[in-house]
C-alpha cells in the first residue's frame, strides 16, 4: 500500500492512521495541511474527542498511535495523486465540517470519497442530517463546499456515514437546504436560551417530524451526532455574532 488517505483528523477518520501506518512500512499518509501536526502529536485530537464523547466512550475507540513525522505529507487542493495501475485520485479541498477537511475524486470513474462534507444518513434511520462538531465547523464554507462538489461530474458517492450512494446529486442541494434550516432553528432556540440539551431534543424532535417518524426509533448514534452538532454549529453562530 502506497497511502493512507484520511480526508480529515476526526478521530472517527484518522484515528487508526497510526496503526496502519505501522502494519504498511511503504505507505505515506496524506493529509490536509491543517491536520498534518496533529498526526504526529494527537494530544489536542484526544482532549476534543474526550470532552465532546466523555472517558467511556473514549476507552472504547481506544487512544490513537502517533505516526512518525517523516510518514506524513500535506495534500495541496485539487492534486493528482497517481496510485497505479492507471488510477489517479484528485483531491478537493472540503472545509466547513472541519478546516482540515478534503475529499477525493477517482478521475475517470465518477466515484467521490465525500468524508463528512456530506452528513450522516443512518441506515436504520431514514434522515439525511448535516454534522457540524466542534472545533472549527464554518456553515459559509461547507455551504461553498457542498456547492463546489455539485458541480462534479458524479455517478457514485462513497460516504462514511454511511454507505455508497449512486447518482445523488440532489444530496449536495438537500445538505445546503438543512444547514441554512438548522441555522433558523438554532438561532431562534439561542433566543429562547434553551441549553444546549433542550436544543438538541427539539431538533430531534423536528427531525423525526420531518421524516414521520417517533422520537423513540432515534438511533443512539443518531442522538450523540446531533448533539455534537449542536455543540459545534452553537460555537459557530457565537464566533460570527462576536
Ligand atoms: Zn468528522
Amino acid at each position: 500500500m502506497n497511502y493512507l488517505l484520511p480526508t480529515h483528523v476526526h478521530l472517527d477518520h484518522c484515528g487508526a492512521c497510526g496503526t496502519l501506518a505501522r502494519k504498511y512500512p511503504n505507505a505515506s499518509v496524506l493529509v490536509h495541511p491543517r491536520g498534518e501536526p496533529h498526526l504526529s502529536d494527537p494530544t489536542r485530537l484526544v482532549k476534543g474527542a474526550g470532552e465532546l464523547f466523555g472517558e467511556q466512550l473514549m476507552q472504547r475507540y481506544g487512544l490513537p498511535d502517533p505516526v512518525e513525522n517523516s510518514r506524513v505529507r500535506s495534500v495541496a487542493d485539487d492534486e493528482a495523486i497517481d496510485l497505479g495501475n492507471g488510477m489517479t485520485l484528485r483531491s478537493i479541498w472540503t472545509p466547513g465540517h472541519a478546516s482540515h477537511h478534503l475529499s477525493y475524486i477517482l478521475e475517470g470513474t465518477g466515484v467521490l470519497f465525500t468524508g463528512d462534507a456530506v452528513g450522516l444518513r443512518h441506515p436504520t434511520f431514514p434522515a439525511s442530517m448535516p454534522t457540524t462538531p466542534p472545533p472549527s465547523f464554518n456553515l459559509d464554507k461547507a455551504v461553498e463546499s457542498l456547492r463546489r462538489l455539485s458541480e462534479l461530474t458524479i455517478k457514485r458517492l462513497c460516504t462514511p456515514h454511511f454507505g455508497t450512494l449512486d447518482g445523488a446529486g440532489e444530496l449536495f442541494q438537500r445538505n445546503i437546504s438543512a444547514l441554512i434550516d438548522w441555522r433558523s432553528k438554532l438561532d431562534s432556540f439561542i433566543s429562547r436560551g434553551l441549553s444546549v440539551d433542550q436544543m438538541a431534543s427539539e431538533l430531534i424532535e423536528k427531525v423525526c417530524e420531518g421524516i414521520g417518524r417517533s422520537v423513540a426509533d432515534v438511533p443512539q448514534y443518531v442522538r450523540v451526532s446531533i448533539r455534537v452538532s449542536v455543540l459545534g454549529f452553537v460555537g459557530y453562530l457565537k464566533w460570527k455574532s462576536e
